[in-house]
């Protein structure tokens, strides 16, 4: 048998996650996943490298936790909310048996973890204002095990609507988890529904410090639930996921001056998103801009214009969706430094534009 034959059925048809790092480009402006323009800076305090992490760093849950208004049984730390979304298929999932529920266009991490371990991806279309459809998935919970619900949205930027989840979280009362990845949420915090866990035992919420806390390399993420799913999650993980330096700069990234630095990045961004939304509106390319709780824009381009092909050709390397159902003729753009987002305008002005008189 060869190596190939000898792996597992659904590795051999998996198709990896398209990571903006894996599809490369030779850009020098990079808006592409949804990280901040600027490194911030931190100092190694920690020296005790001869021994072992401790599993849940005391510090960074007892932090993330009062930043969050939870208790610390509430927060499990994680290598990034990636590793929150596999846990929890591993933690309730049967490969061969349970399925998970999405609703695309959604964030693609649902669907591979699922089928990485064999579970099976059922999916329901958001509705055409993104907004979920609810009968739909009603009629769809059949082995559903877990559903998982993003907001705001990756990559349309809009946030739920609190009736719908709420609405959500009773129909999958004794059947199914229902995750919520607030990935975003620095960028909208009065939407969380953090502080909906003492109304649902089977409420969990995502979050990661990879956008707004501005240390995707950091690799650091949280899962939010109540004392019973964490036990559970804490079964599953392994026994040191966090690196001793990791937890270390997670920890003063949540001190209160790390807090400060974080509210500080998305006042910036929220501006500059507002500036580059108007922009691009006057773009003669750009059809339509979707409103954005986040810290990127989705954007309708005219089918003439190739936005992704002729930005990417100068260094401007943004995320193509056009692949996604519904999301035909779009892009999805991070927010950067003003210098960044006006480079994106700079480069939209010249393309050709069929923009319809309303
Ligand atoms: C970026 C992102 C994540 C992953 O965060 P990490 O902590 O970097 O793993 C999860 N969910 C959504 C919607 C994201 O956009």
């Amino acid at each position: 048998m060869s190596i190939e034959q000898l792996a597992r059925k659904n590795v051999r048809e998996l198709t990896p996650y398209q990571s903006a790092r894996r599809l490369g480009g030779q850009g020098d402006v990079w808006l592409n996943a949804n990280e901040y323009p600027v490194a911030p800076e931190f100092q190694l305090t920690a020296q005790t490298f001869n021994r072992y992490p401790e599993c849940q760093p005391a510090l960074v849950i007892e932090r993330y936790a009062a930043y969050a208004g939870v208790n610390q049984e509430q927060v499990l730390v994680s290598r990034g909310a990636d590793e929150g979304i596999e846990l929890l298929i591993r933690a309730f999932c049967e490969p061969g048996k349970d399925a998970i529920l999405f609703c695309p266009p959604t964030y693609g991490m649902y669907a591979v973890s699922a089928e990485t371990f064999g579970v099976e991806r059922r999916t329901v279309a958001a509705k055409a204002d993104w907004q979920l459809d609810l009968p739909a998935i009603a009629a769809n919970l059949g082995n559903v095990k877990l559903i998982y619900a993003c907001s705001p949205n990756n990559p349309t930027g809009n946030l739920l609507d609190p009736n719908d989840l709420r609405a959500l979280l009773e129909m999958a009362k004794g059947k199914a988890i229902v995750a919520i990845d607030e990935a975003y949420i620095e960028f909208c915090p009065q939407a969380s529904v953090a502080g909906w866990l003492s109304d649902y035992p089977h409420l969990v919420v995502l979050r990661t410090l990879s956008k707004a806390f501005a240390l995707a390399g950091l690799r650091c993420g949280f899962t939010l639930a109540n004392a019973e799913v964490i036990a559970l999650l804490l079964k599953v993980i392994a026994p040191y996921p966090l690196s001793t330096p990791v937890a270390d700069i997670a920890a003063q990234a949540l001190s209160p001056e790390g807090l400060n630095l974080m509210r500080q990045r998305v006042a910036e961004i929220s501006a500059n998103r507002a500036w580059l939304q108007q922009a691009l509106q006057d773009c003669a390319c750009v059809e339509q801009v979707f409103t954005s709780d986040s810290n990127y824009l989705l954007a309708r381009c005219t089918a003439t214009s190739n936005v992704f092909k002729t930005l990417w050709d100068q260094g401007i390397i943004l995320r193509d969706q056009h692949k996604q159902p519904g999301l035909s003729g779009c892009v999805r753009i991070t927010i950067g430094t003003r210098a960044e987002c006006q480079r994106v305008v700079d480069a939209l002005k010249p393309l050709p534009g069929a923009k319809e008189t309303l």
